[in-house]
This record gives structure tokens, C-alpha cells and sequence, in this order.
């Protein structure tokens, strides 16, 4: 056993109704000029964590969008820094996330992070940004939330189909957390604990989407999820997302869900140790059980019903795309050429 485990900054405060601490959690920091972020479809629920931060919080900016457009990300820093901004609050999705972490590491402030999804962003030191269709990410410590707050309430209002597109980007972190070659053992465990809980609550979210339980449960797992990602190296799988992402403006959450199983079923051969872990806690062969639990739900399952298609020129961006997803070669248990990428793509297109 031979293993570098990192330390996690961040403080958590996970449960029912704890959105209501979040004026606490900032006082705390000892910030007095709060800008919150949120993305236009959460605006209400911003001006409710302005109204509970008072006078500590300096404005509330809606603007955020997926994937982090460079021009969304500089005209929220410009914001900030007119506020005067010495914190930010970001509540929301991985979007809204996403615009705290640029006005974070821009500006210098500490972010204080209330998800809404299942994303896992809150729990990572890592930034996004989205210029002339090329995503980029990178890590950095000043974007890391100094604290999330995680309050299932928040999140019962979220759409099954979203929810279960939002769990798959987590699944899709523990997976990837799984086979990294920087896994520690307490990775290990906070993955195999994800998937786990979070294959477990999606029925039971589908049934009763309100259900405080499952809903606590799907959030638990999205920690878990993040918090491995945080501290290993994202492989193939997150590579072919941004890839995606980045080039067609996918949405990020259902391209996760669609990828995983190709993934899955391309890399477990070579991963076997992850593949037994996987299936030890998935109570079954894990592309079987992600694939069923996706169905069922009625999740989208083709890159085709996300987009990928010739409106967004599939066939020409697709050697471009596959040559972008192999240079650098992606820390994977197997090392893709951009042919295996070409073919694992088009599969994933057509399901
Ligand atoms: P999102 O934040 O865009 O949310 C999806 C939609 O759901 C939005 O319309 C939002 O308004 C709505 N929504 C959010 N919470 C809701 C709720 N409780 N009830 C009803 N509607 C709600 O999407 P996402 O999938 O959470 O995040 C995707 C973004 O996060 C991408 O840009 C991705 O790159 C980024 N991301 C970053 C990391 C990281 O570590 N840096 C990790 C995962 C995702």
C-alpha cells in the first residue's frame, strides 16, 4: 500500500433546513460585502440568501450559464469588484458555482458555496472557463469553497429528469475517483459510499421526488462524489465531457450520463480492481446497473437527443474533437489513441 493523501479545507455543513445558518457560515469569515451568484432560474432563491445575509451581502448577480463563457465569468469580476465585493456566495448548480470560482480566483475572495445539484463543483478546487469553444480547466486553492452549505431542502424542487442527469455527473465522478492512479484508500471508500448511495436514492427520488430521505441520500452521494474528484486526476471520462462541452455546447450533466456507461464498458476490462469495487457496491455489473437505472428513470441515453448532431456539424468536429480528448494523453487505467475516441463517440451518439 503506498498512497499521498491530501488534506480538505473545506468545512461542510450538511442538513435539512441549515440553509438557514448560511448568514452564520459567512459571519464566520468575517466577510461584510457579500456578492451571491446564482443562475437566472435561482434568482429567487438568491435574493432569499441575500435577505439572509442583510447587510453583509453587497448584490446579487443572476447572470451565471453552463460551461463559464469567458464573457460571463469578466463581466461578474468587473461586478464584484465594483461592489467592492469581500466574499462570494454562490447558490445553485454547477453554473452558478462555476461564476463564484472565476469571480474567486480573480478577485481573491472567499466563496462560500449552497448547491442546488448534484454537481460536486462545491467540493473541488476546480475552474472552468469557456473561450471560442474550447473549455478549459485548471485547479487553483483560492476557487476552493471555504465552506458549502448542503440543505436537501433546497433541492427538492429540482426536476426528476435534471436530477437524474445531475446524479450521473456525480456517478461520474466516483468512478473516476475509483480508477485514478492518485486513489487513496479514503478515496476508494468515498467513491464505492457514492455510487452506492446514489443509485440507491434515484428511485426513490423518481417515486417521490420531495422525499426528504432520498433526496438527503442523492446529496450525501454528490459530496462524496465531489470530494473524491477533489484530490484525484480526472481521466478520460472528464476529458470527453469538457471535449464536448466545450466544442458543441453540450449540457454538461446529460453528456456525464450518456458517456458513462461507453466509458464504463471501454475501461473496467482494464481497470479490475475498480470494476469489483464498482461491483460490490452497485449490487450488480456495473454498466448493467447504470444502464437499467438510467433507463428507468428516462434518462437521456444517445449524444444524438443532446445535440450531437449535423446542425452542430457531428461529422466534420468529430476527428477534431477525438484528436482534442488524446493531446495530452488523459490520466486513464487505458490509453486511448483518437481512433478508440472516434468509435467510443459515435456509439455514444447513436446509444
Ligand atoms: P446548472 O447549474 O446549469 O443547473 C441545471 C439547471 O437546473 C439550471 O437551469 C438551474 O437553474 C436549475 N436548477 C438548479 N438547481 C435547481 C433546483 N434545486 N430546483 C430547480 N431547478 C434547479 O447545471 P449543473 O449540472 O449543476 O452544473 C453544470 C456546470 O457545472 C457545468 O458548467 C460544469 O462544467 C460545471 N461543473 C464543474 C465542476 C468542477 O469541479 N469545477 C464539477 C461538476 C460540474
Amino acid at each position: 500500500m503506498r498512497f499521498t493523501e491530501l488534506p480538505r479545507p473545506t468545512r461542510v455543513v450538511f442538513g435539512a433546513g441549515r440553509f438557514a445558518e448560511l448568514g452564520e457560515e459567512v459571519a464566520r469569515l468575517g466577510a461584510r460585502r457579500v456578492v451571491v451568484v446564482t443562475t437566472p432560474g435561482r434568482k429567487a432563491l438568491g435574493e432569499r440568501a441575500a435577505g439572509s445575509l442583510g447587510e453583509r451581502c453587497a448584490g446579487v448577480l443572476p447572470d451565471a450559464v453552463e460551461h463559464v463563457p469567458a464573457e460571463v465569468a469578466d463581466a461578474g469580476v468587473a461586478r464584484a469588484r465594483e461592489l467592492g465585493a469581500d466574499g462570494c456566495v454562490a447558490v445553485g448548480g454547477g453554473s452558478a458555482i462555476g461564476l463564484g470560482k472565476a469571480i474567486a480566483r480573480d478577485t481573491g475572495v472567499p466563496l462560500v458555496a449552497v448547491p442546488t445539484t448534484y454537481s460536486g463543483s462545491e467540493m473541488t478546487p476546480v475552474w472552468g472557463r469557456t473561450e471560442d469553444g474550447v473549455k478549459t480547466t485548471g485547479r487553483d486553492e483560492r476557487v476552493r469553497p471555504a465552506v458549502v452549505v448542503y440543505d436537501p431542502e433546497l433541492t427538492t424542487s429540482l426536476p426528476v429528469a435534471t436530477s437524474a442527469t445531475s446524479a450521473g455527473n456525480a456517478l461520474a465522478h466516483a468512478v473516476e475517483a475509483l480508477w485514478a492512479s492518485d486513489a487513496t484508500p479514503v478515496t476508494r471508500l468515498e467513491a464505492t459510499e457514492s455510487a452506492r448511495a446514489l443509485v440507491d436514492a434515484l428511485p426513490r427520488v423518481a417515486a417521490a421526488p420531495a422525499d426528504p430521505d432520498a433526496r438527503a441520500d442523492l446529496l450525501y452521494g454528490a459530496w462524496l462524489a465531489g470530494a473524491g474528484l477533489a484530490v484525484t486526476t480526472m481521466g478520460l471520462h472528464h476529458r470527453l465531457a469538457h471535449v464536448l462541452g466545450g466544442g458543441l455546447d453540450l449540457p454538461h450533466a446529460g453528456t456525464h450520463t450518456v458517456l458513462l456507461p461507453h466509458v464504463l464498458a471501454w475501461t473496467l476490462p482494464a481497470a479490475p480492481e475498480a470494476a469489483a469495487a464498482l461491483e460490490r457496491a452497485l449490487g450488480g455489473e456495473p454498466v448493467a446497473v447504470l444502464r437499467r437505472t438510467f433507463a428507468d428513470l428516462g434518462a437521456p441515453t444517445t449524444l444524438a437527443e443532446l445535440g450531437a448532431d449535423e446542425e452542430r456539424s457531428w461529422t466534420s468536429q468529430l476527428d477534431v474533437l477525438a484528436e482534442r480528448a488524446v493531446s495530452p494523453p488523459p490520466a486513464h487505467p487505458r490509453v486511448p489513441t483518437a481512433s478508440d475516441v472516434r468509435t467510443l463517440l459515435e456509439e455514444a451518439r447513436r446509444g
